[in-house]
């Protein structure tokens, strides 16, 4: 069977390593291949053959408005009119500044960036250098970005293929991040114990997404913020895709933690290249100009990335966008689960207001190792099944599904029949 995506596939991996630019595209453990998209609007993507998907990725988080909201295109087609990029301060940073100090309190300071991954790469160099130290304390399963010093026991692409770790990392990167357990407190409290001085910061998601989904005990988190101050490292809250989604101040609002610096990312940019790192002022103002810690970026605060970012947030707060999502999901959330039920097999369905992840595995689900558990094959032909019946959930187990404000009652209906059919014939 030929078919333009089909074409267009075979084209890209004569061009482009794998075919895509960013691993997990690439559909490749699901036994499919990906579908080329035409256009998208609202809940719904096309394909240039013409098929309809009602999306559960949204670009894999940043559309939190579904695809192509007037508010940001008339924005964007505004401010494109008065120049792309000047390479000089511009207001619209400064707006964007004080509204992200406003809706995350732990951020007195911030600096905008590209991409997440340059806005973790970002917060452990500042923290290398507010404290004078070099290693790093991750968790397994956690996913920053590619920054070489992360790409260990990581998470999302890395765990789809298979490789948590990267080849062309040097191996005298790795010796200074240790990976540990997620959501084990005792290992936490021995590891500083055993690196008596040496610890710079720990990065975390507060709310991992990218080995599926789960969840933090309080206790854990609360730790990680307890042996930080006693030992003089830094906390670092990956929010890249829990900023502005899991509430308007991000994860660090739910649990009550206040990490000393912030990674941002992906709903910032309303769906342009856009990251963000800020925390105390303190640490900040280590950076370049004023400090000795240097970072940069051509791009960075780029003009209609900023209009972007900034159209996405104030209508996410206009629509109070948060209970919204929060009754889709569990509208969501209940359909699904009686999908389940029906199916009679081991699934653990997970979800937080809007992200949400089946685990084809039993409960409980607390960390990367029995997220690992779950039936890759299982997933496979589930996610297969919901495609070919019009619903576009992500191609690995080990990611996040996200609702968007955009998503309706029927789509959420629709899907909920495709899923019970899917899971009924596996
Ligand atoms: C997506 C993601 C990143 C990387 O962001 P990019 O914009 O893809 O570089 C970092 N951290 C987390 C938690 C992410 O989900």
């Amino acid at each position: 069977m030929t078919s333009r995506s089909s074409e267009l596939f075979a084209a890209a991996q004569e061009r482009i390593p794998g075919g895509v630019n960013s691993p997990v595209r690439a559909f490749r453990h699901v036994g499919a291949q990906p579908f080329f998209v035409e256009r998208a609007r609202g809940a719904k993507i096309w394909d240039v053959d013409g098929n309809e998907y009602i999306d559960y990725i949204g670009s894999w988080g940043p559309a939190i408005l579904g695809h192509t909201p007037k508010v940001i295109v008339d924005a964007v087609r505004e401010a494109a009119a008065r120049g792309l990029s000047f390479g000089i301060p511009n207001p619209l940073e400064v707006e964007m500044a004080n509204l992200i100090c406003a809706w995350m309190p732990s951020i007195e300071k911030v600096r905008m960036v590209n991409s997440g991954t340059e806005a973790t790469m970002a917060c452990v160099r500042l923290a290398r250098g507010f404290t004078g130290r070099d290693k790093i304390i991750k968790f397994d399963g956690c996913y920053h970005g590619h920054v070489d010093a992360l790409l260990v026991r990581s998470g999302s692409g890395a765990l789809t293929h298979g490789r948590p770790d990267s080849a062309g990392v040097p191996q005298a990167f790795v010796d200074l991040t240790i990976s540990l357990p997620f959501n084990d407190a005792d290992v936490v409290r021995k590891c500083f114990a055993q690196n008596k001085g040496q610890i710079a910061a720990i990065i975390v998601e507060p709310v991992p997404a990218n080995a599926g989904l789960y969840f933090a005990n309080h206790d854990f988190l609360l730790t990680l913020r307890e042996e930080c101050t006693k030992n003089g490292a830094l906390l670092i809250f990956d929010e890249v895709v829990t900023g502005f989604r899991a509430a308007r101040g991000g994860a660090q609002e739910i649990y009550g933690v206040k990490p000393d610096l912030t990674a941002l990312g992906k709903i910032i940019g309303g769906g342009l290249p856009v990251g963000a790192f800020g925390g105390r002022s303190e640490v900040m103002d280590q950076l370049s100009p004023d400090g000795p810690v240097y970072q940069a970026g051509t791009l960075s605060g780029n003009p209609l990335a900023m209009t972007a970012g900034l159209a996405q947030l104030h209508e996410l707060e206009r629509i109070d966008g948060w209970k919204l999502l929060e009754r889709l999901g569990a509208h969501f959330e209940k359909l699904t689960r009686d999908a389940i039920a029906q199916a009679q097999i081991d699934i653990t369905f997970h979800r937080i207001g809007s992200m949400f992840c089946l685990f084809f595995a039993s409960g409980p689900i607390v960390d990367l190792a029995d997220a690992q558990r779950s039936n890759l094959e299982t997933f496979s032909k589930f996610f297969r099944g919901c495609l070919k019946r019009g619903v576009y959930f992500a191609p690995s187990q080990f990611e996040t599904g996200f609702i968007s404000t955009a998503h309706t009652r029927e789509d959420i209906e629709r899907t909920g029949a495709v899923m019970r059919e899917s899971l009924s014939v596996l």
